[in-house]
């Protein structure tokens, strides 16, 4: 029996930023464009770890609860699509340094506890649509959705019933936001 889970570290978004981005997606997007991820699962992931097993787990608990960094602003303002994995995305022009740091340091400890990391640079983005390996237009990002990052979490992926569900286990806060 495995008790194992796959996770992944990611940055929630605030309720309000899900649903004004679920409406920019319908507005943008026929019904038809691949498959639609559910607003409350629309997350950034900052590294993913896959098959962990318990004592794994606890050690990167352990790890992440070190995080010494400072909170950021996360500016939405950029969206595109990666053909190749038929993902629509939404992101940001200029990822902070804070945003960076702490997905490096993340992946870092994921790698030095014996989770596999992908050697492709970090590419911090929030998966709109899945399935949509043929080209759409993707609006002009006349946009901006900005909101504070005060925390980071660790999330359970489970595919039940025919859906991917995520189950948040763990949330570590980041340090009072540094003055823009
Ligand atoms: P589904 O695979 O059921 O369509 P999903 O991709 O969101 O849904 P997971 O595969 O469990 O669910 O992935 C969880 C998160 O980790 C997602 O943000 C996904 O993009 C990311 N992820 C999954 N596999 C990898 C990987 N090999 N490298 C980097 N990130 C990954
Ligand atoms: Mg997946």
């Amino acid at each position: 029996m495995s008790e194992s889970k796959r996770l992944f570290f990611a940055l929630a978004l605030p309720d309000e930023i899900q649903q004004q981005i679920i409406h920019w997606r319908a507005a943008h997007f026929p019904a038809d464009t691949g498959r639609q991820i559910a607003a409350a699962n629309l997350h950034l992931t900052l590294a993913f770890l896959g098959e962990v097993s318990p004592q794994k787990q606890r050690t990167l608990e352990t790890l992440a609860g070190r995080i010494r960094q400072p909170g950021f602003t996360l500016n939405v303002d950029d969206a595109g699509q990666w053909l190749r994995s038929g993902v629509v995305w939404l992101g940001t022009r200029q990822p902070p340094r804070g945003l960076l740091q702490l997905a490096s340091m993340l992946r870092a400890q994921a790698a030095r506890s014996g989770c596999w990391q992908s050697p492709q640079p970090f590419h911090p983005h929030i998966t709109l649509l899945r399935d949509a390996s043929h080209a759409v237009p993707i609006p002009a990002p006349g946009f901006c959705w900005s909101f504070p990052v005060t925390e980071f979490m660790l999330v359970e992926s489970q595919f039940l019933r025919g859906r991917t569900r995520y189950t948040p286990l763990q949330r570590w806060p980041l340090l009072p936001l540094e003055k823009q």
